[in-house]
């Protein structure tokens, strides 16, 4: 690989970038997202990555998971519907023992996914057309590379993890990288430290799946829904604490004021 060339997503980029549905829109055809995400030790990861897809920017949000999981994902959001044909699934967070099933299960489906959390550790072969969410301690745990050292050189850890698994690998932290095969980098700077909350990361995972169901190359769904997610944040902070559920909701408020700049 060559010098990586760093990229910054602009507004207008990501402006130019979101899905907007036309006159002829459908349900079907903005986009069904899939998440399979939750355990018995984890419920309320399922929630966060629903409420991260379910943002409004996809036509339908599918919840596949343990059945007590999803009467409370349907209470909580009584637009979210069961098993059918998907465009993107989101696996892994706090899927526990059962993030590996979920992996094979979703990858049986020949859709892009979003690979997070609990499910990383299951990634043992290239994932061409997936992302891959992993933050610096989850990186470690795939590569065997000490934290520390992906800590001090994070851009080339996730060139290298892109590469490796001939995937999008999107790595968190204060400032976000997404690196694709090719060697192309794209850093994230709009969020902020209040971020590093539990939950906020599952949040990620349902907007970026979301938007790689709404026909968004991986790239540019990894790094729009990163730019989305850490502005939202941004927004949602004010300065303040800010909670996951509370960065979700702010996402279509994100959306409205990226599309409609005053
Ligand atoms: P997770 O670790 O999966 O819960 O994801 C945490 C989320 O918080 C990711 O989107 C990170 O990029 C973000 N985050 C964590 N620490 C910081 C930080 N110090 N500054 C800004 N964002 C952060
Ligand atoms: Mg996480």
């Amino acid at each position: 690989l060559g010098p990586p060339a760093l990229e910054a997503l602009q507004p207008d980029d990501v402006r130019a970038l979101l899905p907007r549905p036309g006159p002829d829109a459908q349900k079907y055809t903005r986009g069904v997202v899939g998440v399979r995400a939750g355990s018995g030790t984890y419920p309320g990861a399922a929630l966060l990555a629903v409420s991260g897809a379910g943002c409004g920017l996809v036509g339908m949000v599918r919840y596949l998971g343990p059945e007590h999981i999803a009467d409370t994902v349907r209470t909580a959001h009584p637009e979210v519907v069961g098993a059918g044909r998907v465009q993107a699934w989101v696996v892994g967070p706090g899927g526990g023992d059962d993030a590996g099933s979920m992996l094979a299960e979703a990858r049986a489906d020949g859709v892009p996914v979003v690979v997070d959390a609990d499910a990383l550790r299951h990634v043992d072969a290239p994932m061409p057309g997936c992302v891959l969410t992993p933050h610096a301690g989850e990186l470690a745990a795939m590569t065997g590379v000490e934290r520390a050292e992906i800590e001090a050189d994070p851009l080339h850890h996730a060139r290298e993890a892109a590469r490796r698994w001939d995937c999008v690998v999107l790595l968190k932290g204060h400032h976000t990288l997404v690196a694709d095969p090719a060697g192309r980098v794209r850093v994230t700077t709009t969020g902020v430290p209040w971020l590093a909350t539990a939950g906020a990361g599952d949040v990620l995972a349902g907007l970026v799946g979301a938007l790689l169901a709404a026909g968004l190359e991986p790239y540019d769904a990894a790094s729009v829904g990163s730019w989305v997610h850490g502005a939202a944040a941004t927004e949602a902070s004010a300065g303040g604490p800010l909670t996951a559920g509370g960065v979700a909701v702010q996402i279509p408020r994100l959306v409205r004021a990226t599309l409609n700049p005053s």
